[in-house]
């Protein structure tokens, strides 16, 4: 199984029209699997008055009814518990329970068999490798191997290339860069925020500078926009003496692009899955570069859970050149994605819907209406300011109502953030349009 070699020649240099016929052949496979085997799918496209033989060139996809979240959400917490009719293996046949992190409420759980589960530490290692991930390496991850997905990809991808992965999951962060120190780790996966955030507290807390007294050489960040930002990146690099290469992929979809040692763009693992840009007005395709547009995305050869043409919103655009000097033929996106087509934001790596603080602060019935949400950088990291009005006839003391706050918040949100009571008809008041959230981070 472990060949230690994760350049494919065949697969990773196929000339355009070779791919595009892969790709069509594994979309036919992936959409009458679901049709078969998942409700979900089957009366979503019998509703659509569509039958998997119907699509017969590429150009005919744009026929199969599209996914979200929202519809994700809703077909689950039935039977197959708690996967409802979306699941299309036996559920005895799932091994990994992994769930999104959950931002305006209920996840969306994620189920996969052993195949699957095999099929996404394949995807990574593809990536891994162009990254130059070698069996010398010694990858360290700090990250908390919960329910979430995280990096749990990676750890087993890297196992595949033959690396030796060290888990730095119940450390804390002082105790995980001693660790990275004692054993040379020669690669780290994490988010950029908490890339900078553990160079940062190298040098204040235990004087030490991790491009100097680390042995760490390249860096795989994901989880949140970062390596596809130049002056984030190179602020990055510099700290960690390292190269930083920019990775990307979603719980319900699964990695699907990653920078390589060119580091010029985002390539998308086309092997593994079919990326569509639609203009975000007029939904019309997106082919060719100058145009950003909001991705549509499916997903080929994971059974348990079809991802098929779903509506991801990430903000994205083709890059305008063509061929890359590592040698693949997988398309690449230009920088990166460069945003998200709704409101949601990412904070501390958490996706934050301004939406679910309004649900919590206006669920206790000592606080006014009115709130304000500002996001900062203290140093590297993310800082969150929550400030509420007390409401106009509580007499209290409100410092009560905290704990209950706090608890709903990171319930809600998975995040912390610094409460401000203020009187009644201090904070600003809207009229048709309120700009509650106030995301000051790059204009600093
Ligand atoms: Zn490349």
């Amino acid at each position: 199984m472990n060949s230690g070699e994760y350049w494919n020649p065949v697969l990773e240099t196929l000339p355009r029209e070779k791919l595009q016929q892969l790709q069509l052949k594994k979309f036919k496979s992936i959409l009458k699997w679901a049709y078969e085997n998942s409700p979900f799918y089957r009366s979503l496209y019998k509703g659509a008055g569509l039958e998997p033989g119907d699509i017969k060139t590429l150009d005919d996809i744009t026929k199969v009814p599209k996914t979200e979240k929202a519809m994700l959400r809703e077909a689950q917490g039935k039977e197959p518990y708690p996967y409802g009719s979306i699941l299309s293996v036996p559920i005895e046949q799932v091994t990994e329970y992994r769930q999104t992190s959950g931002t305006t409420g209920q996840p969306v759980y994620h189920p996969e068999t052993w195949q699957d589960w095999d099929w996404s530490a394949e995807s990574w290692a593809y990536a891994l490798y162009a990254q130059g991930y070698r069996d010398y390496d010694r990858v360290f991850l700090p990250f908390g191997y919960s329910v979430n997905i995280a990096f749990w990809a990676g750890h087993y991808a890297a196992e595949k290339i033959g690396c030796e992965v060290v888990p730095g999951g119940v450390l804390d962060t002082e105790a995980r860069i001693l660790k990275m120190k004692e054993l040379k780790a020669t690669a780290l996966m994490a988010t950029p925020t908490y890339i900078l955030g553990m160079a940062d507290t190298a040098r204040k807390k235990l004087g030490l500078d991790p491009a100097k007294d680390l042995n760490i050489k390249k860096i795989t960040a994901a989880g949140e926009p970062g390596a596809c930002i130049p002056a984030t990146k190179k602020r990055m690099e510099e700290m960690w003496g390292a190269k930083v290469y920019d990775q990307i992929g979603a719980t319900e979809i699964g990695h699907w692009g990653f920078e390589c040692q060119a580091q010029a763009g985002l390539h998308i693992l086309e092997a593994f899955h079919l990326v569509e840009i639609e203009d975000i007005e007029t939904g019309a395709t997106i082919t060719e570069p100058g145009k950003k547009g909001s991705m549509v995305i499916t997903t080929f050869d994971r059974f348990a859970h079809p991802c098929i043409r779903f509506d991801s919103k990430d903000v994205i655009e083709w890059n305008p050149v063509e061929k890359c000097e590592c040698g693949r033929t997988f398309r690449r996106l230009k920088g990166g994605v460069v945003g998200r087509a709704d409101d949601i934001t990412k904070v501390k790596g958490v996706l934050l819907a301004p939406t679910a603080i309004e649900e919590v602060v206006r669920s206790i019935p000592e606080l006014g209406d009115e709130y304000e949400v500002t996001v900062t950088k203290k140093g590297d990291i993310d800082d969150i300011t929550l400030k509420m009005e007390i409401a106009p006839d509580f007499k209290g003391n409100i410092e009560a109502v905290e704990p209950k706050l706090v608890q709903q918040l990171r319930l809600k949100t998975g995040l912390r953030y610094n409460l401000e009571f203020h009187d009644y008809g201090t904070l600003p008041r809207y009229g048709v349009k309120a700009k509650r959230f106030k995301d000051l981070r790059h204009k600093e």
